[in-house]
């Protein structure tokens, strides 16, 4: 059963994407918390952060989040956040990057 997320890659839900390379797709949050709340997605299928193979070669959403910030615009500053586990409110089971920007982010996050 593909996650949500494989099912707005593979363009059966809807969804505003800002970026896609063979690795990654991005995309808007349905439920921003900021100007800028883009999720970077792997287009390979891992529950979350605990699951990351240590082979893997999951580097590449740290340069999709950067290419991202610089074409939104996000010249004074963003945050990438991944929630892993119910203690970090994760409700998508599929590795995901929250890039958030846009407003000052306030510090520690809740
Ligand atoms: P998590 O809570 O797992 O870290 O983040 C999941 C994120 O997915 C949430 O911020 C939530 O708003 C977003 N989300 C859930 N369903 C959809 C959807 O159908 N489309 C989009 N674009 N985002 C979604």
């Amino acid at each position: 059963m593909p996650t949500l997320f494989t099912k707005i890659i593979q363009r059966e839900i809807p969804a505003e994407i800002v970026y896609e390379d063979e690795h990654v797709v991005a995309f808007r949050d349905i439920d921003p918390k900021a100007p800028v709340h883009v999720l970077i997605v792997p287009r390979t299928e891992i529950p979350g952060l605990a699951d990351l193979p240590d082979d893997g070669d999951h580097r590449h959403i740290l340069n999709a989040a950067k290419t991202i910030a610089e074409r939104l615009g996000l010249t004074g500053g963003y945050r990438l956040v991944f929630n892993q586990g119910p203690d970090a409110g994760q409700t998508v089971d599929h590795l995901h990057a929250h890039l958030l920007g846009g407003r000052q982010l306030g510090w520690p996050p809740g």
